[in-house]
């Protein structure tokens, strides 16, 4: 029998359910994280979209920031969207905290107001096709590190990228009907595990 990961998915605020409900689906215990206490036991953690600096305002509780800290140093974390903002070695526009455990520049909502939310397919080196991807008031990466795979870009910006254990998306992969993303990460989890 594979083992069964369990992955959190932090819930302060954000696109969070439904992550929780695709990870599911795909065969994942999953954890809605509303307390530091509860990282403890998961094998992974999702960081979704929503708005990075209420993100840390959440964090200033309790510790959380610091436990936070240790976990996505060590363990398979997918951010997405402001979830990839707080996982940059660097944040612009303005600059800001972040754990800075993915090697990128990320500029803050770069597309401008008349662009702030897209509708984009694009190629992708997933398997299956080209990538639909929802973009809302979405950062740019402006920097990669020599350790990152790019696996799909916006206008020829980095979209989607891994490093490692560490996966990341410019857009809410959750919010359209395709699954490979969330898949990739699961077998990043269960590669880490097994
Ligand atoms: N604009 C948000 C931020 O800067 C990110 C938007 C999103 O997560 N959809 O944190």
């Amino acid at each position: 029998m594979p083992h069964i990961p369990t992955i959190g998915v932090l819930a302060l605020q954000g696109a969070f359910e439904v992550h929780a409900r695709r990870l599911a689906s795909l065969g994942a215990n999953t954890l809605l994280v509303r307390r530091p206490n509860q990282l403890t036991n998961l094998d992974a953690l999702v960081i979704p979209g929503g708005e990075s600096t209420t993100f840390l305002k959440h964090l200033e509780r309790e510790g959380f920031y610091d436990t936070l800290n240790t976990f996505v140093h060590t363990k398979p974390i997918f951010g997405t969207c402001a979830g990839c903002i707080l996982l940059a070695k660097e944040v612009t526009n303005p600059p800001q905290p972040s754990f800075g455990v993915l090697d990128i520049s990320v500029e803050r909502n770069a597309y401008g107001r008349q662009n702030d939310s897209a509708i984009i397919t694009a190629d992708t080196s997933l398997p299956g096709g080209p990538l639909e991807m929802v973009f809302i008031r979405a950062p740019r990466i402006t920097r990669l590190g020599s350790a990152i795979e790019t696996l799909a870009t916006r206008d020829g910006s980095p979209t989607l990228i891994r490093q490692g254990r560490l996966l990341a998306a410019t857009f809410h992969p959750e919010l359209t009907d395709d699954f490979r993303v969330h898949q990739l990460f699961l077998d990043i989890v269960q590669k880490a595990t097994t």
